[in-house]
């Protein structure tokens, strides 16, 4: 490409909302232009980095025999009612009305239409397994969009389904998938790891499910790692051990007098003891019922493992609630509360903790949990850094972006939307199903975050949207003609080449490509060309410098490139 006649605009001011690099870097390296809040056009530069990556995509899901459709952007609210998501999925999802008043939606997620199609056209066993996949635009309102591309409200995905008549056969085509997204993070040139996840909107609490995630600081979610066990959990949903708590036990009831001290980490100072010897008391509202959650009072909720034990929305009591239930704020305690009370697992149901004494100003000192009746002990905790594993052996924590998601379905959507198939005694059943996400378009971002330097992008090899920037200063027309031959010959040798001929200053061009980030830079100034008649190759990763001749550029390059 001639930059001479190219769309292609660096921008030298950072946009006030951009907060992370990749975002910065995507939008003054003339990749992306915002449209409106999480939506994101895809410049020239962007298209052919999205084009590498669905390739690669495309390849590694082929191998495992699946085939690539399109379904429509535009859904009809009729099969999310079906389902019973068009409730479920809340104000994630965009909702709109056609001229005749029925209900559309924009496509969130694809599970409900892949089901209506195989409901239509599938009636045997005989027919399964069935694997099929696309890369289209998926619309979520998220609350808050942020980071560009990462996390927009459209953004491309790539989304998979697979039909079974069996869990076995389920299980074979999930690790399937598992391997072809290895080899697909990895072509692109990725840190990734692969962790245990929780189910979401998606998928029922139980299910196996496992999230792909780039390791960057800038990383939205929190790994759990225990390399001992070869073991990486999201923290969603990560189960972990407090280490070497010490408790009392059999300490007098009594109540204490701790003014303005609403607190958990304020009573323990002032009682000087552990603030694992308070109880923290959270009250919260699931459908008109009320729960109260009881942690160690420096331990916080998971958030997540609440939802998925309650198994509905749930909200915290407002402080309206919280007077009509007779409780006071900062010394709330589940003595004589007439709801379930849920104890976390860390908790040592035997012992002594301060809990509040529903009054003003007051704690109860030597409650002991087990006096609760109508109470649980679930886990529902979020883990802490300082932790242990289950088995007791060390976790260290990593942020990570997540890239891909797969997960066992089983008959949930399938049995929902009542579609069946013979099996082989004859008989009807629901067909089992798997489904397989990839952020194709947070793939650029990610990749972008984990691999720049202070002048700009440093894209790997296999996702940079050329091979070689070909920078040139050059007065003479001869030289034009020299600069216009080697173009062509790299062309020829099946390199993807930015050639720029511009014209412009040399301390802005070499910036541009620097932001650009193509793997090499080959460079040809007038002056040095005409002394040594080589030219100038450049690694952007490493900033190694190799000369070279016109004559033996190609090869060069395709050595470096291959190394890289
Ligand atoms: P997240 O936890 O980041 O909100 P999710 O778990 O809701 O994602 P999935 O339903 O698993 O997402 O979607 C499959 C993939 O689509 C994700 O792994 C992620 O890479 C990508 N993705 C999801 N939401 C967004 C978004 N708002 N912007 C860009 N990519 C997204
Ligand atoms: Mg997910």
């Amino acid at each position: 490409m001639r930059l001479s006649k190219a769309y292609w605009q660096t921008i030298k001011e950072v946009p006030a909302d951009a907060e992370v690099v990749s975002h910065q870097l995507l939008i003054r390296a003339g990749f992306i232009s915002k449209t409106a809040a999480g939506i994101y056009s895809y410049l020239p530069m962007a298209v052919r980095v999205l084009q590498k990556i669905k390739t690669i995509i495309r390849e590694e899901l082929e191998a495992i025999d699946a085939q690539e459709v399109s379904m429509g952007f535009v859904t009809p609210g009729s099969l999310w009612k079906k389902s019973g998501r068009w409730e479920t999925m809340g104000p994630l999802m965009l909702k709109c009305k056609d001229r005749k008043d029925n209900d559309y939606c924009l496509s969130a997620t694809n599970e409900e239409t892949i089901t209506d199609i195989i409901d239509k056209t599938i009636t045997s066993y005989k027919q399964l397994p069935i694997n099929l996949f696309q890369v289209n635009t998926k619309f979520r309102d998220e609350i808050r969009p942020r980071f560009g591309i990462m996390r927009g409200r459209e953004f491309l995905m790539k989304d998979g389904y697979t039909f079974h008549v069996d869990k076995e056969c389920m299980s074979k085509s999930y690790s399937d998938y598992y391997k072809a997204y290895e080899n697909i993070f990895t072509r692109m040139g990725l840190e990734f790891i692969a962790v245990e996840a929780d189910g979401g909107a998606i998928a029922d609490a139980d299910a196996q499910t496992h999230e792909f995630q780039v390791i960057a600081d800038n990383g939205e979610d929190i790994i759990v790692e225990v390399s001992a066990e070869n073991l990486a959990m999201n923290i969603e949903k990560a189960q972990t051990k407090r280490l070497d708590l010490k408790f009392s036990y059999d300490d007098k009831i009594e109540d204490v007098l701790t003014e303005n001290l609403p607190t958990c980490e304020e009573v323990a100072k002032f009682l000087t003891i552990g603030v694992h010897q308070t109880l923290k008391s959270i009250v919260i509202n699931s459908d008109n019922n009320f729960y109260m959650v009881m942690l160690l009072g420096d331990d916080s909720l998971n958030e997540v493992k609440l939802s998925n034990h309650l198994k509905q929305e749930w909200r915290f009591a407002s402080d309206t609630e919280l007077l009509s239930l007779g409780l006071v704020k900062g010394y709330m305690g589940p003595q004589n509360v007439d709801f379930q009370v849920l104890f976390d697992s860390a908790i040592d149901m035997k012992a002594s903790y301060i809990v509040g004494a529903n009054k003003e100003n007051y704690h109860q000192k030597g409650f002991v949990p087990l006096i609760i009746e109508n109470s649980k002990t679930v886990d529902l905790r979020l883990a802490k850094e300082e932790d242990i594993s289950v088995n007791g052996n060390p976790i260290k924590f990593r942020k990570g972006i997540e890239v891909g998601h797969i997960f066992e379905l089983g008959d949930k959507y399938t049995k929902s939307m009542n579609v069946t198939v013979l099996d082989n005694n004859g008989k009807k059943v629901n067909p089992l199903m798997g489904c397989y996400g990839i952020g194709v378009s947070r793939l650029v971002a990610a990749a972008i975050e984990q691999s720049h330097d202070e002048n700009g992008i440093i894209w790997p090899k296999t996702i940079a949207p050329y091979d070689v920037y070909f920078a040139i200063i050059a007065k003479s027309d001869e030289t034009k003609k020299v600069c216009d031959d080697i173009y062509k010959s790299l062309q020829e040798a099946g390199l993807d080449v930015v050639y720029d001929d511009r014209g412009m200053g040399f301390g802005a061009m070499l910036k541009d490509a620097d932001l650009l980030g193509l793997p090499v830079r080959v460079l040809l100034g007038e002056r040095d060309f005409n002394k040594t008649g080589e030219v100038e190759i450049k690694v952007r990763k490493t900033g190694e410098t190799i000369a070279a001749t016109p004559q033996n550029l190609c090869v060069k390059l395709k050595e470096i490139l291959e190394k890289l």
